[in-house]
This record gives structure tokens, C-alpha cells and sequence, in this order.
């Protein structure tokens, strides 16, 4: 297996590397709200293969995976659930208590997470523009070091975001208390190489995809490292 965190610009989906042409891989994040999910269906309906982030961090600790039994193993029983499935509000109790304590949940979810990103894009299809749909991207260093040559943010303003939120059964006050422990606009810019505007209506959003889709064709089609 290759080693993501080494990643070039674009890399191979899977062997022979040489016949083969290049998976993009896309960083895809945004505060909640913003539109990720909408923006990575538009995508999907382009061509692109979406690999989701969230959904990936909790398949590797499904109940008989090895990350799993090395949290038992490091934070003891008290992480499982009666079901023996991981109790994700202890486990987050437990590994934030200190420094070390995080460093020990990194240090066993995140080769796992990576080596499961990897296994989804060598299923992909050879010269698949590969996107992956990472709410956390901008808060999470090792997410980073994936090494994603292009990070779409998407963004819209914080009452939209609420406003839309509350139209999905979230309501506002839970809303606001999840933003304000994400990144903020700025920080999530500050890694950005593609910035979409979701402030406008579905038409206008489709629009920007239509854009975003024709630029991440042109990256992919320049030689690696340009
Ligand atoms: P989360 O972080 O909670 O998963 P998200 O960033 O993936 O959210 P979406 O689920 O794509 O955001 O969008 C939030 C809600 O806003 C959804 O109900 C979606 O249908 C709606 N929405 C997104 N963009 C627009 C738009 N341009 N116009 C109208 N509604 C929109």
C-alpha cells in the first residue's frame, strides 16, 4: 500500500502506476450548514467518486476491527457500549481528558482512517476525480496531512446556514454550539484553493459546481507536480 501521508499532487490509483491515469484527490469541507453535502452531490452527479469522512471514522471502529480493540485496550472497557459497539460520548470523555490521552486516540484511529481512504480511492475507478467530503479539515492537522492538492470550502452566512439547518430539524441554539467549536471562516479559507459561495439560490450553486468541475478536469489533466 502507498502512504498518504507522502501523497504526491496526484498519485495512482492502483498498479500497474505507470499505465494508469491519475486519481485528483479533493479536500471537500465547510462549517456546518454550509452546503457540503449538497456540493458533493453535485459532484457525484459530474462524475466525481465522494468518499465521506465521517462515515469512514466510524467504520473503522465498527465492533471486530483491530482499531477498536486498541481502544479498549488503551482506554479500557468503559469505551464500549452494553452492545459491545463503541460509546462515542465516553470514549471522547476519556481521550480528551489530556494530552497524551489524544495523542494515543490519534495514534490508533488515524492510520486506520488513512488506510481506509486509501482502500476506497484504489476502488475508485483509475482516473477518478476523488473527492472527500471532510467537515473537519481545517481543524484537523492529520486530515491535512493527507496531503490534498486541491480544498474546496464552501461557505454561506452564519443566519443562512441556521435558517437552513432549522429546515433540516437541527435547531438553532444546538446549531450555534456546534459552530462555535468548528474552525471559523477565516481559518477555513486560509488552507482553501476553491472557495464556493452557497449564499445564492440551488441554480446559483450549480453554477459555481459547473465551474469548480471544469477547473478540477484542467488540474487533473496537467502533469503531477505542475
Ligand atoms: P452538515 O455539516 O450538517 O452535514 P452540510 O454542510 O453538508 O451540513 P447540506 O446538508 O448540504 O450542508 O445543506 C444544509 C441544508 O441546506 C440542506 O437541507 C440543504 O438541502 C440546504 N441547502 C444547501 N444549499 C442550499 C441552497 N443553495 N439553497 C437552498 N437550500 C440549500
Amino acid at each position: 500500500m502507498g502512504n498518504l501521508e507522502h501523497s504526491p499532487w496526484l498519485f495512482r490509483a492502483s498498479e500497474p502506476p505507470d499505465t494508469l491515469p491519475p486519481v485528483l484527490l479533493v479536500g471537500l469541507t465547510g462549517g456546518i450548514g454550509s452546503g457540503k453535502s449538497t456540493v458533493a452531490d453535485l459532484l457525484v452527479r459530474r462524475g466525481a467518486v465522494v468518499e465521506d469522512a465521517d462515515a469512514v471514522a466510524r467504520s473503522v471502529v465498527e465492533p471486530g476491527t483491530p482499531a477498536l480493540a486498541a481502544l479498549v485496550e488503551r482506554f479500557g472497557e468503559g469505551v464500549l457500549g452494553p452492545d459491545g459497539s463503541l460509546d462515542r460520548p465516553k470514549l471522547a470523555q476519556l481521550a480528551f481528558a489530556d494530552e497524551q490521552s489524544r495523542k494515543d486516540l490519534v495514534a490508533i484511529t488515524h492510520p486506520a482512517i488513512n488506510a481506509e481512504f486509501l482502500r476506497q480511492m484504489q476502488a475508485a475507478p483509475a482516473d477518478a476525480v476523488v473527492v472527500c467530503d471532510v467537515p473537519l479539515l481545517a481543524e484537523s492537522e492529520q486530515a491535512r496531512g493527507r496531503g490534498y492538492p486541491v480544498i474546496v470550502v464552501v461557505e454561506a452566512p452564519l443566519e443562512l446556514r441556521l435558517d437552513r439547518l432549522e429546515g433540516r430539524g437541527v435547531p438553532r441554539d444546538d446549531a450555534r454550539r456546534r459552530m462555535a467549536a468548528q474552525a471559523n471562516d477565516e481559518e477555513r479559507r486560509a488552507i482553501a484553493t476553491h472557495v464556493i459561495d452557497n449564499s445564492g439560490d440551488l441554480a446559483s450553486l450549480e453554477r459555481q459546481v459547473d465551474d469548480l468541475w471544469t477547473d478540477l478536469l484542467r488540474i487533473k489533466a496537467e502533469p503531477a507536480g505542475e
